[in-house]
């Protein structure tokens, strides 16, 4: 049943409220949710969802989870937040002593962000100072290959894909960079030559001038959901360090386990020179990013001018976002999350398998707990979003892409009925 007031909030909502990439009053549905727990989502209206999408990467141990609840409740009863300015507590050094622990041991400096987007603008600046320490302050630009997306601020921007990366409107303000296309090497093979050529090619034309390469490692993810060749890493470093460049790893998605090793990276044995962490960070109870970077940048900066990193953004560390995050890693650590993650690999690629031989379906491709179904032309959002409601599930395609990416907790039978959802919805399109 849905009561007066309810409607009231929702009428206001769509009035005055602007959504992710959404317009007011644009006619595209969304739906009043009314709590979460586990992998279900339920509406207003009673009915309840399974969980594609763990709110975009992020609610890896599903919502409503009595730890991570605890751990807000705990650090709450201390103090929701102060300044980082001047200050400091025990949530935010806990954190980032964590973080150095479990990702590659060259990474031994943490910087706290508000977002991702924002995490990837630090990362682009530290690569800047840290060339300008080095008395080389010509090296501002950066390199990166198509269809990659690193974040919706205007740094972010500038390296997302300049035609599909949703920004080419604002081309012409935005920083020119360069671009060379994504490897066609998948993972798991080996990095075809050619594809690495044109990395080099560029490099060996323009390095003078690029401060960093900006890789998302083994899996773009908004911009296309493509998993390439972790060979194409290795060489990328090698060509990096050749051409006195940096290397800076988009951890943002991939991080956390999501493609079966806790980063990325470790798929290919790369330490980048920077790393961008977020979105599963506080198992998606709350905002929070960090960039780490080695001593050497971290040094360089302090000992160029003026000394300092020039950043610092109001809501820096924010206490109760790191003590979720704490807990959040703890959960993951004492789960046996890679077992989880590899079991639903296998059931997503069993259960998404029928969608291959449908003809409106160009590509159907698994890694970790990642599971895309490429059609061959765009659904359309306005008709397709109800349908998997309408099925029971939570499923939020983009562009061509219908893609599951499941809370790690899920169980076969809810996973079994998402992949049933997807091969129904997506087989009523032809
Ligand atoms: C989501 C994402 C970002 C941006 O993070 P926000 O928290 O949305 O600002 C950057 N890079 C990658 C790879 C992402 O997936």
């Amino acid at each position: 049943m849905t009561t007066r007031t309810e409607t009231d909030w929702i009428v206001s909502d769509s009035r005055h409220l602007w959504h992710p990439y959404s317009s007011i009053d644009s006619g595209l549905p969304v739906f009043p949710v009314e709590s979460a727990s586990g992998v279900r989502i339920r509406l207003a209206d009673g009915r309840e969802l399974i969980d594609g999408m763990s709110s975009w990467w992020s609610a890896i141990h599903g919502y409503n989870h009595p730890v991570l609840n605890e751990a807000v409740r705990d650090q709450l009863s201390r103090m929701a937040h102060v300044m980082f300015g001047g200050l400091t507590h025990r949530p935010a050094a806990e954190l980032g002593q964590r973080l150095i622990d479990l990702t590659p041991a060259a990474l031994q400096t943490v910087f706290f962000a508000d977002s991702g987007s924002v995490s990837v603008e630090v990362a682009l600046k530290m690569a800047i100072q840290y060339w300008h320490s080095q008395g080389l302050p010509k090296k501002q630009r950066f390199l990166t290959i198509r269809q990659g997306y690193h974040g919706d601020t205007f740094g972010a921007m500038s390296v997302c894909d300049p035609d599909t990366g949703m920004h080419s409107l604002f081309s012409s303000i935005l920083a020119k960079q360069h671009f060379v296309d994504a490897p066609l090497s998948r993972f798991g093979e080996p990095c075809d030559e050619a594809d690495i050529a044109k990395l080099e090619h560029r490099l060996s034309k323009v390095g003078k001038e690029i401060a960093a390469v900006i890789l998302e490692p083994i899996v773009q993810g908004a911009g296309g959901m493509r998993f390439y060749s972790a060979d194409y890493l290795k060489r990328a470093r090698e060509l990096c360090d050749q051409y006195q460049v940096l290397l800076i790893f988009d951890e943002i998605a991939t991080g956390f386990g999501r493609t079966g090793r806790l980063f990325a990276c470790k798929h290919a044995g790369v330490t980048p020179d920077i790393m961008c962490l977020g979105k599963a960070m506080t198992g998606g109870y709350m905002t929070l990013a960090a960039t780490l970077t080695t001593t050497a940048v971290s040094g360089a900066i302090a000992s160029g001018e003026p000394g300092l990193f020039m950043h610092g953004p109001t809501f820096m560390a924010s206490p109760l976002a790191c003590a979720t995050a704490l807990a959040s890693l703890q959960l993951l650590l004492d789960s046996p999350w890679q077992e989880r993650v590899e079991r639903i690999s296998r059931e997503l690629a069993a259960g998404l398998s029928a969608c291959r031989d449908m003809p409106h379906v160009a590509d159907v491709r698994v890694l970790g707990a990642i599971g895309v179904v490429e059609l061959s032309k765009p659904v359309d959002m306005k008709s397709i979003q109800p349908k998997f409601v309408d099925a029971g599930v939570w499923v939020r395609p983009f562009g061509k892409l219908v893609y599951l990416m499941p809370p790690y907790i899920i169980s076969s039978e809810d996973l079994g009925f998402l992949t049933r959802a997807v091969t129904d919805v997506v087989g009523g399109l032809s």
